[in-house]
């Protein structure tokens, strides 16, 4: 294994599912489709930051951390991995949300709060700023404080899914499959770009498209591409990076970070009804529901098998009744 010089602990439980989607592929009439379940990973419901976090909270641990600090959006997925992370090593957490607290607490925030992290509510200050105070103010307490960065993404992270991707050659290998199209939703980019190392150093010859959920396609690829290259020099591989080397779609950001329209909100239903499978509405919904749009526009041929990664973060739709109409059957009988 590439990352096996890397110090981790095992949190994550691993290898996760493949699964065929049959019904959604037929309903589409384009190529197969296969999910990897990484929202099966485990840790508080689920998710990719499971997989950053082995080899994260290895390294807080060797130093000796009392603390874990991180930061992200209210209904951060990564936020609420990193606090049952914290509880499952004996570890403290403080979490820097973005923005004031909100009216109910639910979803992701809900399991931040049960998971006992105590949370820290940044407005819109600049969060790695907010973490440094909060850091220092602990480290003056004679608290050991460790900073998980923004997503899990910094080269220790990344080496979670370089460790991934050779986990789904292995297991595409064994099952005599072979993926033409890797899908994804990219954020801070750290999955794409542990996903792109392994590919490139295993010669895995298909297509990893990245879903931007936020950022425009020239800001991600020069993100992923920096943290490919930091996260190759650690793992001593000669391998080198441009941002043109990474395929990633911005044309399913609509109206920003988090805002459910139609694509989202469809694509949720059309698996939970087609497959029983949950989406969440801020990435996977949005990655999903492009990737339908690219299938019915003809972007794979019928021979191509295409595999979504899915990233997890159902906790998130939870917090989210308000993107849905629901209708109940009357009961009319009764009535008349
Ligand atoms: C964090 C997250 C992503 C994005 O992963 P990055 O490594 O930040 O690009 C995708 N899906 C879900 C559910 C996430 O929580």
């Amino acid at each position: 294994m590439l990352t096996d010089r890397i110090p981790r602990v095992s949190i994550a439980h691993l290898p996760t599912p493949l699964e065929p989607l049959p019904r959604l592929a037929t309903l589409l009439n384009g190529p197969q489709i296969w999910v990897k379940r990484d929202d099966q990973t485990g840790l508080a419901t689920g998710g990719n930051k499971a997989r950053k976090l082995e080899f994260l909270v290895a390294q807080a641990l060797a130093q000796g951390a009392d603390t874990l600090i991180t930061c992200g959006a209210a209904q951060s997925n990564h936020a609420r991995q990193t606090a049952a992370a914290a509880a499952r090593f004996g570890l403290s957490c403080v979490l820097v949300l973005r923005g004031a607290p909100p009216q109910q607490i639910q979803g992701n925030l809900l399991l931040d709060h049960v998971l006992g992290a105590e949370i820290v509510w940044a407005g819109d200050a600049p969060l790695a700023d907010r973490m440094e105070e909060i850091a220092e103010s602990l480290r003056a307490q004679g608290r050991r404080p460790y900073i998980v960065p923004y997503g899990g993404s910094n080269a220790l992270g990344v080496c979670g899914y370089v460790a991934a991707m050779e986990e789904l050659l292995a297991q595409s290998a064994r099952e005599g499959l072979m993926f033409d199209h890797i899908v994804l939703a990219s954020s801070s980019g750290g999955t794409q770009a542990g996903l792109s190392i392994a590919a490139r150093a295993r010669g895995y010859r298909g297509c990893i498209l990245g879903i931007s959920v936020d950022l425009q396609a020239d800001p991600l690829r020069r993100r992923i591409a920096d943290l490919a290259a930091e996260t190759a020099d650690l793992l001593g591989l000669r391998l080198s990076f441009t941002p043109e080397d990474f395929a990633v779609e911005d044309g399913y950001i609509g109206g920003g970070y988090g805002v459910v329209g139609d694509l989202e909100r469809e694509a949720i239903r059309l698996l939970a009804q087609t497959e029983g499978l949950l989406l969440d509405p801020v990435y996977t919904g949005r990655a999903f529901g492009g990737l339908i749009d690219l299938i019915r526009r003809g972007a794979f041929s019928p021979q191509e098998r295409v595999l979504f990664w899915h990233t997890g973060g159902v906790a998130g739709l939870f917090a989210r009744s308000d993107i849905f109409e629901f209708h109940t059957l009357e009961n009319s009988d009764r009535e008349g």
